[in-house]
């Protein structure tokens, strides 16, 4: 049976009865079918968030906070469930996906408080006989354009600032992976009045472009691959809606030669392969000086070789198949095209013969600085890594890519690792560890990487107008 949108609290199927197929990566098969939404139903959801809005906004802090720390209490009563349906959807094995699950919990928890403890400058006569204060108003319709990647997860980052500041939300999840949406909208039906949270699924081109177009939606957030951020930032530019924009990265994992090897090795082979390396975070391009290199690569090979890959469902398993077919033979040609150019795979550099579209965890040795394989994100378990020869070339190298997600410095030097945080041009710096995020701290990108941030007090500021008012007495 086919699953519907979630408009105005209630299924509805798409206007043209048209549906999309949902395939599960780990076996290649069909397993579900959704509502392939076009302009109508972004229509129809736009108009049911748009009748919810003076109600919801008009709610107090406390009782929108009630209501998300209910929603982050359902996913909790619901997370068995849920964890299957992004297992079964996205082929992420059981031994990871709590954490994600966790983490979505957790973001609508904090919001839950965020809003109660929104700030501004202190009201004060700025002019003599006047008054000024500030406001923060919500913008009225949002929209969250949603990944395959963390499915539930980057929705909820979408979903939890917007609803804390008194917007309501129109959400399109990725045409691969909109199980989770779909379940967590209709659950949370028990808590939302109708129209605050919709879910419409289908394409990019059709539904995620009529929701960019859509004249009564004010922002629109997208997480997803940097050529679909330039393409909906030239799109939305005729309704000058806001922009969020959380697209690509291509983290550099900077090691200098007194860094903890065994550490590195650690961070790398855990999380470069985590979701089979389809992180925007993922450390995935590694530059190391002489020495660190040298102890680094058969360190890194060797544990790369005893990553269990296999069916998600195993829970020993450590890592899936990559989410889809066209996904993985970008992998293989990435890969592929590294090694004619002149790169080395230490291990891996193959796709795996058995049903469904697994790759390899795979390390590639010495491409060259402006060879695609360092240049461009590969998402898929493919780590690189060069040698540099001193601090200059090691910055150079790190920032030298369009993406400016994330980043990370292995250093014990308490002097170069203040240096290089400064210099790295990267959203996030880590020191001595990749990959951990908390709610409290922006997620963001500079460069190419995108604007604005999800996560934190700072999300707020995206969802809210920042309104004047002077008062002559
Ligand atoms: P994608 O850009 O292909 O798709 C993302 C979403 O955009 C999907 O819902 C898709 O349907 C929609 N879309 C596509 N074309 C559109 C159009 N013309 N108008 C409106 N919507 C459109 O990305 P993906 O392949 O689903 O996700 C992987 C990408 O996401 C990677 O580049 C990854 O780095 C990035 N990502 C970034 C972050 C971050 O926080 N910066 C987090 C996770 C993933």
């Amino acid at each position: 049976m086919t699953q519907e949108n979630f408009i105005g609290g209630r299924a509805v199927a798409a206007a043209s009865g048209a549906t999309d197929k949902v395939v599960n990566p780990a076996t290649g098969e069909v397993i579900d079918e959704v509502a392939s939404s076009d302009a109508a139903d972004v229509d129809a959801a736009v108009a049911a968030a748009k009748a919810a809005f003076p109600g919801w906004a008009g709610a107090t802090p406390r009782a929108r906070s009630e209501a998300l720390l209910a929603l982050a209490q359902l996913i909790e009563d619901n997370v068995d469930e849920l964890s299957e349906i992004e297992m079964r959807n996205v082929g992420k094995p059981k031994s990871i996906i709590g954490i994600e699950m966790d983490l979505s919990v957790d973001n609508l928890r904090f919001f839950a408080g965020a809003c109660r403890n929104m700030e501004a400058k202190a009201a004060a006569e700025y002019l003599e006989g006047h008054t000024s204060y500030l406001r923060r108003d919500p913008l009225g319709v949002t929209a969250g354009i949603a990944p395959w990647n963390y499915p539930l997860n980057m929705a909820i980052w979408k979903i939890g600032p917007a609803l804390a500041t008194g917007n309501t939300v129109v959400l399109k999840p990725s045409e691969l992976t909109p199980l989770t949406a779909l379940r967590f909208a209709e659950l949370s039906a028990e808590i939302l009045p109708p129209g605050v949270f919709n879910v419409v699924t289908g394409q990019g081109e059709t539904a995620g472009d009529a929701i960019v177009r859509h004249p009564d939606i004010r922002l629109v957030s997208l997480t997803g691959d940097v050529n679909t951020g330039k393409l909906i930032a030239r799109n939305a530019a005729d309704t000058l809606k806001r922009v969020h924009l959380e697209l690509g990265g291509k983290a550099p994992v900077v090691v200098f030669d007194d860094a903890d090897i065994e550490a590195v090795v650690a961070a790398l082979s855990e999380g470069a392969y985590y979701n089979s390396g389809q992180d925007c975070t993922a450390p995935c391009r590694v530059l190391a000086g002489s020495k660190a290199f040298e102890a680094l690569v058969p360190a890194l090979t060797d544990a790369v070789q005893t990553i269990n890959v296999g069916d998600p469902f195993d829970p020993d398993v450590a890592m899936g198949p990559v989410i889809s077919a066209d996904q993985q033979s970008r992998v293989a040609g990435m890969v592929d095209r590294a090694l004619a150019s002149g790169a080395e795979v230490t291990v891996g550099g193959s796709t795996l013969d058995r049903p469904g579209y697994y790759y390899a965890p795979s390390v590639v040795v010495n491409p060259a600085q402006d060879s695609e394989i360092v240049q461009r994100e590969v998402f898929g378990p493919v780590v690189s890594v060069q040698r540099f020869t001193d601090d200059d070339q090691a910055i150079a190298w790190a920032n030298g890519v369009d993406y400016g997600l994330s980043a990370s410095v292995w250093t014990h030097d308490v002097g170069r690792a203040m240096r290089m945080t400064k210099a790295l041009e990267f959203g996030c710096v880590w020191v001595n560890q990749h990959i951990m995020i908390t709610s409290e701290m922006p997620h963001g990108g500079f460069k190419q990487s995108g604007y604005g941030k999800d996560m934190s007090a700072y999300a707020l500021e995206h969802y809210t107008e920042l309104k004047h008012v002077m008062i002559k007495h």
